[in-house]
């Protein structure tokens, strides 16, 4: 049996571990959410981050389905509406601040306060062996600037509870620091970025910049960037490492305030961004985030997940 082939095997073995593990319910005693529990997802309209919605209001939690277009946001917010789910719309452009400002004061104003945010929206424009930039900026900016945008928002609004607010981040095996076949070529940044000690805002927003501007000048096919669709891997590789980042960042709240915060792989999944390619439903794809902001009394942070497990940055 080839490489590929044991790789297939041991992804259908999980995939069947994890549908059976769905099938078991939260005992009263996990169940740390109820109605009141607010989740907010964006990029909600289709894809991953739908079927996120879709079970965090599956498992009784209300749901705020974000989309930046605000027609095809309400027509999946009623998809599940029509199904007696606790779903309401709000459009939420996640590179626009002023809608981001609507969208927190709305929130503040509804429910005062949420209690799980989902970074879910993102984009990518390259497929199969393609590697183009040319939307790099538009990739770095809604994945990683976006992401952190939201974060930066969303933190203070996030309720004080027992169990703790929870941020799961949608990223990608592909932004890994040490990746086997897609990595960040200079060591000395990839070390940087690695050590906790040096790692910070400022080293992450240096490393997203000097790639943009190497973009516009021609130099980034020389610099030891991700080979495999560059501007997202490392638009990815910027989401995870600010999430272990933050996680330190939060970790000094008191009891009874604190934050978790984790990012996970979907796997490569059947959507629009994929042209409806891949091995991985968009209902499987959704498990992992559901499942880690959800987490009954294991108080995970900064860490990368796929498939319901810990894997490395
Ligand atoms: P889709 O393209 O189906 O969904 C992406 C979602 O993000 C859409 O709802 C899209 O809205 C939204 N979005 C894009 N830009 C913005 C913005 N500025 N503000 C708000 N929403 C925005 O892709 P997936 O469901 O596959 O992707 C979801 C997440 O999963 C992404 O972060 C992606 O990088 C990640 N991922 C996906 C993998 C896969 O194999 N599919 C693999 C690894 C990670 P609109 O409909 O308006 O475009």
């Amino acid at each position: 049996m080839g490489n590929k082939e044991r790789a297939k095997e041991r992804r259908e073995k999980r995939h069947q571990e994890i549908s059976f593990l769905r099938t078991i319910p939260y005992s009263d005693h996990q169940r740390w959410w109820s109605s009141d529990t607010i989740a907010v997802v964006t990029g909600a309209n289709r894809g991953i981050g739908f079927e996120i919605a879709h079970q965090f209001a599956l498992h009784g939690l209300t749901v705020i389905l974000t989309s930046r277009e605000t027609k095809v946001g309400e027509e999946a917010a009623n998809v599940l509406q029509q199904g007696g789910l606790n779903v309401v719309f709000h459009q939420l452009d996640v590179v626009d601040p002023s809608s981001i400002e609507l969208f927190a004061d709305w929130v503040n104003q509804t429910f005062g306060g949420i209690d799980i945010l989902v970074n879910n929206a993102g984009v990518n424009f390259n497929a199969g062996s393609d590697n183009s930039v040319e939307f790099a900026e538009k990739v770095i900016g809604t994945n990683y600037f976006g992401t952190k945008n939201m974060i930066k928002t969303m933190t203070p609004l996030m309720r004080p509870s027992a169990s703790g607010a929870r941020i799961v981040n949608v990223s990608s095996r592909l932004g890994r620091l040490n990746g086997r076949r897609n990595r960040i070529g200079n060591l000395s940044l990839r070390q940087q970025l690695e050590d906790d000690d040096s790692l910070s805002e400022e080293l992450i927003e240096q490393t997203v910049t000097t790639f943009l501007e190497q973009v516009k000048d021609g130099s980034w096919t020389s610099s030891g960037w991700p080979q495999v669709f560059t501007d997202y891997s490392l638009s990815k590789l910027a989401v995870n490492t600010y999430t272990r980042l933050m996680s330190r960042v939060l970790s000094d709240r008191p009891e009874g305030q604190k934050i978790y915060i984790n990012c996970y792989c979907p796997g490569w999944v059947k959507t629009a961004m994929t042209g409806w390619a891949g091995h991985t439903s968009p209902e499987e794809g959704a498990d992992t985030a559901v499942w880690l902001a959800l987490l009954p009394d294991q108080f995970v942070s900064g860490k990368f997940f796929a498939e319901r497990r810990e894997i490395n940055y």
